[in-house]
């Protein structure tokens, strides 16, 4: 009996016969990648097949999605920047959805930006400090979409992008939509209840600070600077893999059980900063997760702190 390849075994289990490839093909205005590597798509490029990898550029289009996954009960997965993710090795099942075209618009009024779910923060961060609007200081450098760092309230330790939200417009999984009021969503430190509203983040409205381009710009530039110099952003990562413990760094607790540069593999623990963990090129997501396990029983055994998730694990083994 020949063995199947890894490739072959994992295409097997797809979700998708060839028969809703077809119609999933029709309805859509892009073409959908099929068993698409999650790897290259998320910034610590690893992960295993997606069944189907979606984008969406408009309403309508979505909402044909939506009637397809309910038809064919297939689970959807939202895609952002794939920037605080590890997707296990045998990938995801069902449809990986990502927001394109009218869900990256961004546009001011005076000091109120409404953004698109899908819009990046980057760009954001950019076109805020061309308007001289200050507020978004906490996440700069973040990468990733509008929409991921709502969901996790994106920012630093002590100031948060929730703190900007005036409202959230979300689409649940039946087609309703809903704009829930900032104040009604719950916010804190890496953490948001805005998915109980609904399953997408289509857009979102912040409220900004007036203030100048030149005075935004130079404060930009120097959170970018202290970034370059604290954080391994030349390596792929998945930004900070735990949530500091309360008046304490997770990434300190590391560095204090010797672990800055252990390696699993092809996954190492930053010598920059020690709650990064780099691809040093090929690296598994059962490299990462075994590191980040040893990380976590070597912290709890030296400080008695069991060390919380910042970043979502999510897929098959
Ligand atoms: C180098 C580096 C530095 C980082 N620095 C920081 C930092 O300083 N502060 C910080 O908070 N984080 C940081 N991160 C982590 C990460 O960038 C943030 O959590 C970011 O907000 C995730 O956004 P994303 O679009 O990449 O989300 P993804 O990783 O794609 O998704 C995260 C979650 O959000 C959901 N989601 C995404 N978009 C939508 C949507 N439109 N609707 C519904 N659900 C959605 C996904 O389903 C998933 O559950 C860093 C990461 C890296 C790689």
């Amino acid at each position: 009996m020949t063995q199947m390849s890894e490739g072959e075994n994992r295409k097997s289990n797809s979700l998708l016969t060839e028969e809703m490839k077809m119609q999933l093909t029709k309805l859509l205005l892009t073409k959908p990648l099929f068993d698409e590597p999650i790897a290259f798509h998320t910034t610590i490029k690893v992960g295993g097949p997606a069944d189907a990898l979606v984008t969406i550029h408009r309403l309508d289009e979505l909402l044909r999605l939506l009637s397809f996954s309910r038809e064919h009960r297939l689970p959807l997965f939202v895609l952002g920047g794939g920037s605080n993710i590890i997707v296990r090795d045998g990938g995801i099942r069902g449809i990986v959805v990502r927001l394109n075209g009218e869900f990256t618009k961004v546009s001011f009024n005076g000091a109120v930006v409404r953004a698109g779910g899908g819009a990046s923060l980057y760009r954001l961060v950019n076109m805020a400090a061309d308007m001289g609007l200050s507020g978004l200081e906490p996440v700069v450098g973040v990468p990733g979409t509008v929409g991921g760092a709502i969901v996790s309230n994106a920012g630093t330790a002590v100031e948060f992008i929730g703190d900007r939200v005036l409202s959230v417009h979300l689409l649940g999984e039946d087609g309703t939509q809903i704009e829930v009021d900032g104040k009604a969503i719950l916010f804190g430190y890496r953490y948001s209840n805005v998915l109980d509203f609904g399953k997408f983040i289509l857009a979102a409205t912040l409220e900004l600070k007036p203030s100048s381009p030149g005075r935004v710009r130079k404060s930009v530039e120097k959170l970018l600077e202290h970034r370059r110099r604290t954080q391994p952003i030349n390596m792929p990562s998945a930004g900070c893999i735990f949530k500091n413990p309360p008046n304490e760094h997770a990434g300190k607790l590391i560095d204090m059980a010797k672990l800055k540069g252990f390696r699993c593999g092809r996954a190492q623990v930053s010598e920059v900063h020690a709650n990064f963990i780099i691809n040093l090129g090929g690296a598994t997501a059962r490299e990462v997760i075994e590191l980040i396990e040893i990380v976590r029983k070597a912290v709890y055994e030296r400080f008695g702190v069991m060390l919380e998730y910042e970043v979502q694990i999510i897929g098959e083994e």
